[in-house]
């Protein structure tokens, strides 16, 4: 057997010295000192909730590998949680606290006094029970009802929660997509909406830019359902309408963009700044996109009215979009939506190969 070498990171600091009844410490915040050489590990650290600590029971030597644990069965230390341990490696999940410099505030860590800190790690969450039922069961509701928690998040009306998951389909987070999210979320509410993507709700966007993401997501009116209408008006509004007509437009009023601007100012400054600079100071820039994330949220808790305005309309609903048959290019030979291929001296071509000659 080969020895593997493993030098600390840091220390854990509490007020327990001595060998203690477990629970006693964990009912204690500790403090975990990161060492100078490692400190570029804990970046971003704060935006993790939960960590598990890897750390060395520096005063434990009894390594038999099976004993009475603290409940009094006898069970081998792989099936316990024993200190003593072949290895004499502690891992414990905890919640961080708080963070300063080098050093977490952590709750629910049992080790002593002076510990030695061989790694930090995210926990990985997903696997504890009480996730993992919750998902069980979601996975089955889901499977009937798969727009159900955005609707449950509109009844709440959390904008912010609806934000984060849009992100997920728009990749950042931006005043726009806020505001895709605030005046969609909206007008849902107001008809009364729910949306199944079979086209009997209708989305008509006059905008392809930020905000079209986030009327799609609460909407359910997309591109790839045929629910989602496109008007290349470069306007920042949206219709959300049932199929006989009836529906509400919801339109950014032309002040709304002065409105955001004023109301993030530190947000501009920064932009400003680095525009301004050939070099972009990391710091700096680190900043402008914590400020740029704030704004976005910000923008969601600004009042509706102070940003957009409301009509009631009827509009011309084009028919349900047709179930057509495939036909297939004679050049390619893959099928083609019938109605979009080119016929020419009686054969078939998809746009493509008649267009680039292949
Ligand atoms: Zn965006
Ligand atoms: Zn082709």
């Amino acid at each position: 057997m080969h020895t593997i070498n493993l030098n600390p990171v840091g220390i854990v600091k509490n007020n327990f010295d001595n060998p203690t009844a477990f629970n006693e410490i964990k009912a204690q915040p500790s403090t975990i000192i990161i060492y100078n050489e490692f400190a570029e590990a804990l970046t971003n650290i704060d935006e993790v909730k939960y960590l598990d600590i890897v750390f060395n029971f520096h005063l434990s030597n009894n390594n038999a590998l099976a004993h009475t644990t603290h409940f009094g069965d006898f069970r081998g230390v792989f099936a316990s949680r024993s200190p003593f341990r072949p290895n004499l490696i502690g891992v414990t999940s905890v919640k961080l606290i708080s963070r300063e410099g080098n050093q977490l505030v952590v709750e629910g860590l049992d080790a002593l006094n002076n510990t030695p800190v061989l790694d930090i790690k995210s926990s990985d969450t997903s696997l504890w029970p009480e996730n993992n039922n919750a998902t069980q069961l979601q996975k089955e509701l889901l499977k009937k009802r798969p727009r159900m928690e955005i609707e449950k998040l509109i009844a709440k009306n959390d904008l912010e929660t609806l934000m984060i998951k849009a992100a997920q389909i728009h990749g950042h987070f931006c005043p726009g997509l806020a505001m895709g999210i605030m005046a969609a979320t909206y007008a849902m509410r107001e008809l009364e909406a729910q949306s199944d993507g079979m086209e009997d709700l209708l989305a008509i966007t006059e905008t392809n830019n930020c905000m079209a993401d986030g009327v799609q997501y609460i909407t359910g009116c997309t591109f790839g359902n045929n629910a989602l209408i496109f008007h290349d008006y470069g306007k920042t509004a949206f219709t959300l309408t049932h199929r006989d007509g009836n529906g509400i437009r919801v339109a950014a009023k032309p002040e709304s963009q002065k409105v955001i601007r004023q109301k993030f100012t530190g947000f501009n400054q920064l932009f400003d700044e680095l525009v301004a600079e050939q070099n972009h100071d990391p710091e700096k820039v680190a900043l402008y996109k914590k400020a740029a994330i704030e704004r976005s949220f910000g923008t969601l808790k600004l009042p509706f009215n102070d940003l957009f305005k409301v009509e009631n309309v009827e509009t011309d609903i084009p028919r349900y979009a047709p179930i057509k048959n495939s036909v297939y290019c004679s050049v390619c030979g893959e099928s083609i939506m019938e109605g979009k291929e080119l016929i020419v001296d009686e054969k078939i071509f998809c746009i493509p190969c008649r267009r680039y000659n292949k």
